[in-house]
């Protein structure tokens, strides 16, 4: 028996060209969660993107993206321009030692945050390359554990909406095959929540998994009274109770309830998020690879937060967490989310309660050309092969 060696290239290829695009995504209805009803934010209307596009020598090509809602997306787009041209002539292979060399290229700005929600962008189109090159979906190219991931909505949820129409937005998700309903809490009138929470409940009978977001905006003394009036519901979690970065509150209410509760969406490094895992905070650990830096410190988290058996139920952008999840060896799931799709040609299958992990390489999608249409700025770096 011989070995078959013929594709085995041992000419190292090089990236040579970095396409990048800051793109205003609108939604089709603005939406408010309880950071708007506390008066901290503004109803959101659209989602700033940043897409890179990544070439190599040997005719590779890999697309990646982050995101941010509300302020940042010019300031993602102008680090992504600065540090792009760190990428040019380096072997796209390298993702971790990449993702080191731009970080320190921006060490001045700091290691967490914009910084590396930029990077994220174009640590995502390396995995991209990668997993086309090797002609595997990303979850495969990772290890996966499976071809399909439990599925719930968020987006028919929000505060803004009545309970008929969360309702009726429910049972629209549930006939499409999505596996479960979030809906928000975090009213400034606790008595209803818990009338919203109730009726969705009883809209949606025992059996349908059913979860409620806070967006941080309790305090742990109404997080710990609100938990235990929620305990009836047999929620699948509560998400956000309190403010992002109170892990010993977060490990304390953890501790105390019989329901999950989840948290990570806020969360802007991979340090960040192991703080919660080291800990043991959290139940269900909801962390999100554009908002930490990409796929490559994603993936270092997730993999501590198996050894700790927690649930995986990655924040929003589906299309990259959908692999990562699948590659996740516990309980996970993806958080359903049709804002993102006017970007790509593709759409992802629903069946089941479960999304089905798309088998074309790489993150399964190419981007649409309708983008152009909703693009603020652009740039390139390099030559195209
Ligand atoms: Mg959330």
């Amino acid at each position: 028996m011989s070995l078959n060696l013929r594709n085995a290239s041992t000419e190292k290829d090089r990236i040579v060209y970095v396409k990048l695009r800051s793109v205003n995504l609108p939604l089709k209805t603005a939406v408010s969660d309880a950071k708007v009803l506390t008066g901290r934010q503004n109803a959101l209307k659209d989602v700033a993107l940043l897409f890179a596009e990544i070439e190599t020598q040997q005719g590779f090509y890999g697309m990646g993206f982050t995101y941010t809602l509300r302020t940042g997306g010019p300031a993602q787009f102008a680090f992504a321009n600065e540090v792009a041209p760190f990428l040019i002539g380096e072997d796209p292979n390298d993702i971790s030692r990449l993702w080191s060399k731009l970080v320190w290229a921006g060490a001045s700005v700091g290691r967490s945050g914009l910084s590396t929600q930029a990077i994220a962008a174009l640590d995502t189109a390396l995995w991209d390359l990668k997993a086309r090159r090797a002609n595997l979906p990303l979850s495969k190219l990772l290890g996966s554990h499976r071809d399909s991931v439990r599925c719930y909505n968020t987006s028919g949820g929000y505060l803004q909406a009545s309970v008929e129409e969360i309702i009726e937005k429910a049972g629209a998700s549930l006939d499409r095959g999505i596996g479960g309903v979030k809906m928000k809490v975090g009213h400034p009138d606790r008595k209803l929540d818990l009338s919203r929470v109730n009726a969705v409940r009883k809209a949606l009978g025992d059996n349908t998994p059913l979860m409620v977001d806070v967006n941080q905006q309790w305090d742990r003394t109404t997080a710990m009274r609100m938990g235990r009036a929620l305990e009836q519901y047999d929620l699948q979690w509560i998400e956000e109770p309190l403010d992002a970065y109170d892990v010993e509150g977060h490990a304390m209410l953890s501790a105390a309830l019989d329901t999950p509760v989840g948290t990570g969406e806020m969360l802007v490094s991979a340090d960040e998020v192991s703080a919660y895992v080291e800990r043991g905070a959290v139940d269900v650990l909801m962390h999100d690879a554009p908002r930490v830096g990409g796929v490559t410190p994603f993936l270092k988290v997730a993999s501590q937060a198996e050894s700790k058996g927690m649930i995986l139920a990655p924040h929003f952008v589906m299309e990259i967490h959908l692999h990562l999840a699948a590659a996740y060896a516990h309980e996970t799931w993806v958080e359903h989310f049709e804002w993102l799709e006017p970007a790509f040609n593709e759409r992802l299958e629903i069946r089941n309660g479960h999304m089905i992990v798309p088998d074309r390489p790489g993150l399964g999608f190419t981007l649409h050309e309708q983008l152009a249409g909703w693009t603020v700025a652009e740039s390139e770096v390099g030559k195209r092969p």
